[in-house]
């Protein structure tokens, strides 16, 4: 099962990501993640991500690209995976369909969470009191919001246009969103 979860920053799309991830026994791989580790520990990557992540910009797409790129070798990625966070450009999804490819496998679908621009900013900014996160003040949210409008919603008619596209009603509670994640991926046959 290779899937991807998609939708604005704040959508909940780790917090779904888990549960997906959890139901079908894949790794559920977040670029966000993976970039806010190697900033903890200081590594080469973390100190190139940080200086974008900080300021709400896209980190290269080379950068970006070879992370997954090595993310997805790793043998727990074998049988398949979630991907939350990427692809954000065009340009990446070549990319990813190139590692794809190269595997003889396919995508299987791609869940767009869809939100409330405004709610999710106080979301953000609630969260941002949780667990500090140093991309989540408001002038930063809202520059994140701005590059996923420009750069990444176009994807959603990219993967429409494959018969891809999962959309999922992404605003009130957790559990609500979950089941309708699920009962809209029942629908796709497993790989
Ligand atoms: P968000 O909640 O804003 O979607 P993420 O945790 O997914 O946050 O990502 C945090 C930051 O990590 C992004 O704002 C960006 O700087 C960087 N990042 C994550 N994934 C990618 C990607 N696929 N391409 C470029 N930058 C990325």
């Amino acid at each position: 099962m290779r899937l991807i979860i998609m939708g604005p920053p704040g959508a909940g799309k780790g917090t779904q990501a888990k549960f997906i991830a959890e139901h079908f026994k894949i790794p559920a791989i977040s670029t966000g993640d993976i970039f806010r580790a190697n900033v903890t520990k200081g590594t080469p990557l973390g100190l190139e991500a940080k200086r974008y992540m900080d300021a709400g910009d896209y980190v290269p797409d080379e950068v970006t690209n070879l992370m997954v790129r090595n993310r997805i070798d790793e043998p727990d990625a074998e049988p398949g995976f979630l991907l939350d966070g990427y692809p954000r450009t065009l340009s990446q999804v070549e990319e990813l369909d190139g590692m794809i490819k190269f595997t003889g496998h396919q995508l299987d679908a791609v869940v767009v969470l869809t939100v409330d621009q405004d709610e999710i900013v106080s979301r953000l900014l609630q969260r941002a009191q949780v667990e500090g996160r140093a991309d989540d003040t408001e002038d930063v949210i809202r520059r994140r919001q701005e590059l996923y409008t420009e750069q990444t919603e176009p994807l959603i008619e990219v993967y429409r246009d494959r018969g891809l596209l999962v959309e999922v009603d992404g605003m009130g509670e957790v559990d609500d969103v979950t089941r309708r994640v699920f009962a809209a991926l029942d629908v796709i046959p497993q790989s």
